[in-house]
């Protein structure tokens, strides 16, 4: 299978974060069949919705992956359980030690069950949306359209670039 453009989203806010999503990101270049070819900045964001939690780091990162989806996202949740990663099915968006996700794959439109790419959110997320751009500048998002203007259309939510 040639290999597909990936976009990864991370997240974490428990722990320590910053050095979290720096772990991350060297553990994504270890995926089997892929490579990582970029990655954006670190950026301080708010959390969504009622949950009490401190703020979240993000960041991007793009791979090339031969990898069927579905695999890729079997890899994701075996580096989230790494960092022990726990779910709370009673608590939605709840703090945690490691989220990635995927954005994108390639031009691919996914609905199945476990698994829908684009990312459902990624239009309501300037944390994925700043990041996403920083590394790949305008593109069109499957079913979506420009990256701009998705940016310019979001729910306005506090987020800035980690001076490290
Ligand atoms: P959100 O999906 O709103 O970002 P979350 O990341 O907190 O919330 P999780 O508990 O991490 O949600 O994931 C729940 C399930 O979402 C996963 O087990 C996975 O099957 C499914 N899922 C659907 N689409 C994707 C995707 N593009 N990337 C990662 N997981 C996805
Ligand atoms: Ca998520
Ligand atoms: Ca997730």
């Amino acid at each position: 299978m040639p290999a597909e453009k990936v976009y990864v989203g991370i997240g974490s806010n428990l722990g320590d974060p910053v050095s979290t999503v720096r772990g991350a990101i060297e553990l994504l270049a270890k995926i089997s069949k892929s490579k990582l070819v970029n990655h954006s900045s670190l950026y301080q964001s708010e959390p969504l919705g009622d949950v009490c939690q401190d703020d979240y780091v993000n960041a991007v990162a793009a791979l090339e992956s031969s990898l069927q989806p579905g695999a890729l996202l079997l890899e994701l949740l075996a580096i989230e359980k790494t960092y022990h990663r726990q779910r709370d099915p009673a608590l939605r968006w709840g703090p945690r030690t490691l989220d990635l996700d995927i954005i994108l794959y390639g031009n691919q439109l996914i609905n199945d069950s476990d698994l829908t790419i684009p990312h459902r959110e990624m239009h309501n997320r300037l944390f994925v949306l700043k990041p996403l751009f920083e590394i790949s500048g305008e593109m069109s998002i499957p079913g979506l359209g420009s990256l701009r203007s998705l940016i310019d259309n979001a729910p306005e939510l506090k987020i800035n670039l980690i001076n490290l």
